[in-house]
């Protein structure tokens, strides 16, 4: 039987390496949906390889364009936000693998649970803001969330065959980013194309700043505790340059459990497609050999205080991590644009989280305004911070 995969941010990073990894294994995965925010020649080269029933664009402006483009073939085509929710929902595919970035993936990612479909779950930023939401649904239907997100991934397959009970704590490895050498009072000029360039990992623009900035460790910690269950004392970071190791169990016997593998996305993402199987791979193989040591930090909070913002949001729960998440989007923005220097951006988060209403306990409305309420007040304060220079 083919296993019917919805790809949802088809053209990104994660997408790209997902349908990589769908064509290494014939006959196994059929891809039912692929969806792009506004690329339409990669998702037309993508439709006309894969066949998929549905493509979605969120650009309807360019819904004529990818029409003309898939001109022959079966393949139905929509466009706007909201089809994408209903492609979802109706669609027969069984595996829903979230790749959007921010936000924006959150509404998709609750219409996949709400069709009781598996989501092997990339946009980390869904379980930033609706955690709670989101676990409280799952609860109560069909669906599950199996991590692509590597640590994610290694805790999850650390985890398999143990009891929660056990579980003492996790570390969360982290590369420390391209500037983990650099002296603080030199971070302040760090230009967007030094920020870019990840030492480890090739990704999506948003999360390569993310991590640059740690702030992608914040998002991963507020994950996590999501994912597994966790108080906030119970997940712990540590650099871990190399990226070999990919994150730590510490179960209550004193056993430490770890999943090791060479920084490739694919491993994770092909584990969440075939979990609870264990796929052959030709992936490139790990060999210790080119790895003499391993080495490990403690992360500096000073440094990069948007880790510290994300345990403060984590800590004091409601709306807090959803006011973190809107006001990091609108800042990592405001640095692509060279609009803020780099040290601002943790700056735009702690003015965004000071200045917002707390709400203790939000439904999805009180977070949808809570996200385009925070939005604005970070935006204020860019517009400042820019008059400023
Ligand atoms: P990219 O920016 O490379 O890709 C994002 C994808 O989402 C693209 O297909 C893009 O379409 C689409 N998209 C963007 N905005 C919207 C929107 N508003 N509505 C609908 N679709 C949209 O991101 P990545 O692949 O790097 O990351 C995707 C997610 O996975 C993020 O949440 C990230 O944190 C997470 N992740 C990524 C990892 C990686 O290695 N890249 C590792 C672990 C997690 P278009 O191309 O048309 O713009
Ligand atoms: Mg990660």
């Amino acid at each position: 039987m083919l296993e019917k995969i919805a790809l949802l941010g088809s053209t990104g990073s994660i997408g790209t390496q997902t349908l990589d990894v769908i064509s290494r294994y014939p006959g196994k995965f059929q891809v039912e949906i692929l969806t792009a925010a506004s690329n339409t020649d990669l998702l037309t080269r993508q439709a006309r390889q894969f066949m998929p029933s549905s493509v979605v664009i969120n650009d309807k402006t360019k819904y004529r364009r990818l029409k003309e483009n898939l001109s022959g073939t079966a393949i139905k085509i929509y466009a706007g936000e909201e089809s994408l929710e209903q492609v979802v929902s109706e669609s027969d595919a069984e595996t829903v693998l979230t790749a959007i970035v921010g936000y924006s993936g959150l509404r998709p990612t609750i219409a996949a649970i709400k069709a009781g479909k598996k989501i092997a779950l990339a946009n980390k930023e869904t379980l930033v803001v609706a955690g709670e939401i989101i676990s409280k649904m799952l609860s109560v239907s069909a669906s599950r969330i199996l991590p692509v997100d590597s640590e994610h991934s290694a805790i999850f397959q650390c985890l398999t065959g143990e009891e929660k009970k056990t579980i003492e704590k996790i570390t969360l490895t982290a590369s420390g980013g391209p500037f983990l050498n650099l002296p603080a009072d030199k971070l302040e000029n760090v230009t967007k194309g030094e920020a870019l360039n990840h030492p480890n990992w090739t990704m999506g623009d948003k999360i390569t700043i993310d991590s640059a900035s740690m702030m992608n460790k914040g998002l991963e910690v507020i994950e996590a505790k999501w994912l597994f269950d966790l108080e906030p004392d119970q997940i712990e970071v540590l650099i871990h340059p190399q990226s070999i190791i990919h994150s730590f169990v510490h179960f209550s016997d004193g056993s430490v459990k770890a999943q090791l593998g060479l920084p490739d996305m694919r491993l994770p993402i092909l584990y969440a497609l075939t979990f609870p199987d264990r796929y052959t791979s030709e992936l490139p193989r790990l060999d210790f050999k080119n790895y003499p040591s391993f080495t490990f930090f403690q992360p500096d909070m000073k440094k990069f205080p948007n880790l510290q913002l994300a345990y403060n949001a984590l800590r004091k729960g409601g709306n807090m991590p959803c006011i973190l998440n809107a006001a990091n989007e609108r800042a990592v923005s405001a640095f692509l644009k060279r609009q803020i220097a780099f040290t601002q951006m943790p700056d735009v988060i702690e003015y965004t989280m000071g200045n917002i209403i707390y709400i203790a306990g939000p439904d999805l409305s009180a977070l949808e305004e809570t996200d385009r309420l925070a939005r604005e007040i970070a935006d204020n304060y860019i517009t400042k911070l820019q008059k400023r220079k």
